[in-house]
């Protein structure tokens, strides 16, 4: 038996496809203002409450290596994500969405160490034909984003459960493998489903830059009911993680602005 956890009283979930966006300003802080409200963003960038400003910086075009490794605000949303399930894009080397982070963005909106994002991590669960939970910080939405979405995925007539097997897990503080970036896991905000089902470009042996084809074996369904909640999904990135989603509700919320249709 699953426990239910708590949730803030005012959790009410949205859908990022249909919310309805204002229009006419920088696409970058439109999308980041919607995304996480509270934020102070204006046409300079981030402002931290301790003051500190993350500059929205240029987009400067150039070596997708080096702006993987360190990019600007405005950098991060160089790659358009495609809402439609489009893995064609995918083939474009380092067409990447959302992979790109500017690391004290997310420290600053769910904790820059392991116990501050600890504090901030609840439980959510699905049951019924496959059973499992997942840690994921209540900052921001994320967590009653993510009840929500397992709530869809358990309403969907398709055989969902295979995905929710064996699950590979949600938080972690560490870095990602092969490098000195923090990972997503480590803000609470990321899970990845069945790792048998899907899918990593490393270990296909591939080269950065080339990681070839990748065969998804996670249904359509699924990814849209996240996606609808502001998750994004690395079966859409040339560096695919199949298994892997994370809460990024600006990265769906540029690419709308942007004039991606919604599926
Ligand atoms: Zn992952």
């Amino acid at each position: 038996m699953i426990t239910t956890p708590v949730w803030a009283a005012d959790c009410t979930p949205v859908d990022f496809l249909t919310l309805p966006l204002p229009s006419g300003d920088d696409p970058v802080v439109t999308a980041l203002r919607v995304a996480y409200p509270g934020l102070t963003v204006d046409a300079q960038g981030v402002t931290l409450a301790d003051g500190s400003l993350i500059a929205l910086g240029e987009d400067r075009s150039r070596d997708p290596a080096a702006r993987l490794a360190n990019p600007t605000l405005r950098e991060q949303f160089h790659d358009i994500y495609p809402l439609r399930f489009d893995l064609n894009a995918r083939m474009d080397a380092w067409h990447d969405p959302g992979r790109a982070r500017v690391e004290p963005l997310f420290a600053a909106l769910y904790g820059g160490t392991e116990q501050a994002v600890r504090a901030s991590l609840r439980k959510v669960a699905i049951s019924g034909k496959a059973s499992a939970s997942f840690l994921i910080s209540e900052r921001h939405g994320a967590a009653c984003q993510m009840r929500a979405a397992l709530a869809g995925v358990q309403a969907l007539t398709i055989d969902w459960a295979p995905a929710f097997r064996n699950v590979a897990g949600s938080f972690n503080w560490r870095q990602i493998a092969g490098t000195s970036r923090m990972s997503t896991h480590s803000y609470g905000i990321a899970f990845d489903l069945n790792a048998d089902l899907g899918g990593y470009w490393r270990w296909s042996k591939r080269p950065e830059g080339n990681a070839g084809p990748y065969l998804n074996r996670i249904p359509q369904d699924v990814v849209q009911v996240f996606e609808r909640h502001g998750f994004i999904w690395g079966g859409k990135w040339h560096h695919f993680d199949g298994m892997h989603f994370e809460y990024r509700p600006e990265v769906i919320l540029y690419a709308r602005l942007m004039g991606q249709a919604a599926p």
